[in-house]
């Protein structure tokens, strides 16, 4: 078992709704201990690539992003929630539907921040259903940059997300994969990953 599923056995908390808590080091308080060591396993995993810039999207995956920006020396460019429906033309935009609050967001970023030259690592603290990494991944191809890999803390394996990410192409790492989980008896099971 990794650092990350020890964590999660210890700490997080299975809710209904196929939903995980890790509000105590991950979602709410921060152990930057453990985003450090997130981080660097981001970057041994994807230090065969030329990474020039991390991609996230506001709020929760930007500890993350932030920890394994470090150890990549590269800045963060975060997808930032909005309510307005009049952008100008300087952003690119895509629409998420939030998995926890089930509401649908405009995400932009600006076109200063983000463009051709660009060779983006993708990282978030989550993935269910994908939602909100085709999001990233729309961003990502309309600015031009490419994608060369995805980090991901957390996937929930038993959602669709993971395998249609895989399924399009795409280089997507999850620290943890939970293959089953069940709010009643309290239990997670991780699928064992070759590292
Ligand atoms: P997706 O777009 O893949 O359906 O969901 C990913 C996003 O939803 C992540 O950015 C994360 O914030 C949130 N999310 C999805 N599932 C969970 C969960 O089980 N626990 C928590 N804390 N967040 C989740």
């Amino acid at each position: 078992m990794n650092f990350l599923e020890e964590r999660i056995l210890k700490e997080g908390t299975v809710k209904e709704g196929n939903v995980l808590k890790v509000d105590s080091f991950l979602n709410h308080q921060m152990d930057i201990d453990l985003l450090d060591e997130i981080g660097r396993e981001f970057k041994r995993r994807f230090r065969s690539k030329k990474i020039n810039k991390i991609l996230t999207i506001e709020a929760s995956g930007i500890g993350i992003a932030c920890l394994a920006a470090y150890h990549f020396d590269v800045p963060v460019v975060f997808a930032k929630k909005t309510q307005s429906i009049n952008l100008d033309g300087d952003m690119y935009t895509a629409e998420v539907e939030s998995f926890t609050h089930r509401t649908k967001n405009k995400v932009i970023v600006s076109k200063k921040f983000l463009g051709p030259k660009d060779r983006v690592l993708i990282i978030d603290d989550f993935l269910a259903n994908g939602c909100a990494l085709r999001g990233l991944i729309k961003i990502a191809e309309e600015a031009g940059a490419s994608v060369e890999g995805i980090g991901i803390a957390i996937e929930k394996g038993f959602q669709p997300g993971g395998s249609k990410i895989r399924a399009m192409g795409y280089d997507l790492y999850s620290i943890a994969i939970i293959d089953s989980m069940d709010s009643r008896t309290k239990t997670v099971r991780f699928r064992e990953q070759q590292i």
